[in-house]
């Protein structure tokens, strides 16, 4: 069994029914082990859109990194996302951040996830069920930070 840490984002229609649905699909693939609170965050990268609403589960799993990514595209596409553009809006995004202590690099796949240092929406949530992400999200800018608001248990 490894032990992976599962990223939800969502930001259209009601955004945080989205995530909540889809944590509790994650299920489905794995034990749950942790589940942050629901956040509030400003889109990153394409600014013009709706803010989203996101959250990071720990899920014990016996699936490969490569099945557990092919499952979470699965589950995007049951819970409706429809593809648009890179960084654009969408019903349900699930991203693979971390797999064990695995590095892994190939096409379609890179664990961890390679924006995953940078985004105060994922290091906000995930610190809080992972205490050793805490220093990787102090280390964001203060308005980096302040875009991401706890939003209370989902
Ligand atoms: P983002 O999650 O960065 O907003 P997308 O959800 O549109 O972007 O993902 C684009 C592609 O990124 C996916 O089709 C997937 O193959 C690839 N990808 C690479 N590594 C990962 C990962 N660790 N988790 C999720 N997707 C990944
Ligand atoms: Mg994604």
């Amino acid at each position: 069994v490894a032990r992976a840490a599962i990223g939800l984002g969502a930001n259209l229609g009601d955004a945080a029914a989205s995530v909540s649905h889809a944590l509790e699909k994650l299920a489905a693939l794995g034990t749950v082990v942790a589940r942050s609170s629901l956040y509030r965050a400003r889109p990153w990268g394409e600014l013009d859109q709706p803010d989203f609403v996101n959250a990071v589960a720990l899920v014990e799993t016996t699936l490969a990194p490569r099945a557990l990514l092919t499952a979470l595209k699965a589950l995007e596409g049951e819970l409706g996302r429809v593809p648009t553009y890179r960084w654009g809006p969408r019903a349900i995004d699930l991203d693979l951040l971390t797999y064990g202590d695995l590095a892994l690099d190939e096409p379609g796949l890179t664990v961890p996830h390679p924006r995953l240092l940078e985004r105060a929406f994922v290091l906000g949530p995930l610190a809080e069920i992972d205490p050793a992400f805490r220093p990787a999200f102090e280390r964001l800018s203060l308005e980096e930070r302040q875009g991401v608001h706890r939003l209370g248990d989902g």
